[in-house]
């Protein structure tokens, strides 16, 4: 507890970051540049788009920044989930229930919920488009709309999950199954995937690998299993210092890499996977499997593609600094949605959000934002039931660890802080107003 108050009452962010808060600045909508107050509830001060980790995280700081009543979320979901615990709901070490809170819960006093998907945006006109062809105006546009999955990429998904031996600890349909997966292992190939595309928590795909070895070692199934890692990446990890520590555990566990191989179809009645080989145009590779668990292509959200707001590929377009909108000073970008070149994580949505605070304070004060986002992100490398390697790296792939230890080696502290320590931030720190 003593190094995380240490991490905390630095100004650099860091796991101890989910305990900063920005001071309550008042402000009303007539203190602000912008020309008429908003009024109705068709016009907000502060809209953001998605209530998931940046979406709240960012309600929750704006209502201290300009007041109740002049924040609103659009958010479809009535569930609100921790997504970072699956990887451990996978493996059977928690229950996907304690993932889960109405999203009512997490909604900050004051802020309103708008229950709708948003369908359009029309940044110069100042408005977004809802489901039901309803228009919200605002004054100030957050961005926190993820990143979107897409089995349906994958030839024989999303269908394949019918089937047993498959599973993905990317979406809470089919995290639980990874677990039923695991558990039903007799004997054969058991195949971990990384798609050919960004996914969210890059470490994610590996680390259910590790506690899937574990579990197979503690239930004295070890060697019947035959572990592959098949990536569509060239490396193991983008850090070299936590990638050379995950190699030796690879070779220590006895686990097969294999780089450059994407999973393009799965014959979940016959248990075969066919990846394409990246570096070899045209071949493919047919493994048979005892278990599968897939990490599934990912990509902007729909209603990103082709939006004003976003980069030629869909993601929202931001100032890497300060996340500010590259072309509509109003509007601004949090998390997985954005086209910030760091590792996607809820860790980085922490650090994020401090700066982004600053950056729209000073927007709403006529002033040139100064504070500065460095890239920082973090990943748990989980690699068994009680050990984690605490991987957190800036947006030049370099280190910038929170403790003075060396945080490449494998640790039970680290596993509990991923564990029972950062959900506890999370729904108590992170999240509230
Ligand atoms: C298996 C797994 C393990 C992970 N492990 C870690 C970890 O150890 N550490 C870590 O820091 N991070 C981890 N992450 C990543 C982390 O959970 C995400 O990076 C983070 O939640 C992203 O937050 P976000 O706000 O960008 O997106 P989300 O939290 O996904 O929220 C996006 C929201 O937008 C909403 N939305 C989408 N489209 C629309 C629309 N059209 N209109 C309105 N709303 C919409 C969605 O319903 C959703 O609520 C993990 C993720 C997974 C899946």
């Amino acid at each position: 507890m003593s190094t995380i108050g240490v991490a905390a009452s630095c100004s650099c962010l860091r796991p101890g970051v989910w305990l900063l808060k920005p001071g309550v600045q008042k402000m009303s909508c007539l203190g602000l540049h912008t020309a008429a107050r908003c009024a109705a509830k068709d016009c907000y001060e502060v809209l953001v788009l998605g209530g998931g980790t940046g979406g709240i995280t960012m309600s929750a700081r704006m209502k201290r920044k300009v007041g109740a009543g002049n924040v609103a979320v659009v958010e479809p979901s009535k569930t609100h989930y921790y997504q970072p615990l699956w990887t451990l709901v996978g493996a059977g070490a928690k229950q996907l229930a304690t993932s889960a809170r109405p999203t009512e819960s997490v909604m900050p006093q004051g802020v309103d919920w708008i229950k709708s998907r948003v369908t359009g945006l029309d940044p110069d006109e100042n408005c977004v488009w809802l489901e039901n062809d309803k228009k919200i105006s605002y004054k100030y546009l957050i961005i926190a709309l993820g990143i979107s999955l897409h089995y349906e990429k994958i030839k024989g998904l999303p269908e394949g999950f019918h089937h047993p031996k498959i599973g993905s600890n990317y979406s809470v349909h089919t995290v639980e199954k990874t677990w039923r997966a695991l558990q039903d292992f007799k004997e054969g190939n058991a195949i971990f995937t990384f798609p050919n595309t960004p996914v969210k928590c890059a470490g994610a795909p590996q680390k259910i690998m590790y506690l899937s070895e574990a579990y197979w070692r503690k239930t004295g199934k070890r060697s019947k299993a035959n572990i592959m890692f098949n990536t569509s990446l060239g490396v193991i990890f983008g850090v070299k210092k936590y990638a050379d520590a995950l190699l030796e555990i690879i070779k220590e566990r006895n686990i097969a890499v294999n780089y450059r191989r994407n999973l393009v179809e799965v014959r979940a009645d016959k248990q075969e996977a066919v990846f394409e080989n990246l570096d070899k145009p045209g071949v493919t590779e047919v493994h048979q499997y005892e278990m599968l668990h897939v990490t599934p292509p990912m990509g902007p959200p729909d209603v990103l593609i082709n939006s004003p707001v976003s980069d030629e590929i869909g993601w929202v377009d931001v100032d890497t600094e300060t996340l500010q909108h590259k072309k509509y000073p109003n509007v601004f970008g949090i998390g997985d949605c954005t086209n910030l070149p760091t590792s996607k994580t809820a860790a980085a949505i922490a650090a994020q959000s401090g700066v982004l605070d600053k950056t729209i304070s000073m927007v709403m004060k006529n002033q040139l934002p100064t504070k500065k986002y460095d890239g920082y992100t973090s990943c748990p490398l989980v690699t068994g039931y009680n050990k984690v390697i605490l991987a957190e790296f800036d947006y030049k792939a370099q280190p910038l660890e929170t403790f003075p230890i060396d945080q490449s080696k494998e640790r039970v502290t680290m596993y509990h802080m991923k564990a029972d320590m950062m959900p506890l931030l999370y729904w108590n720190a992170l999240l509230k107003d």
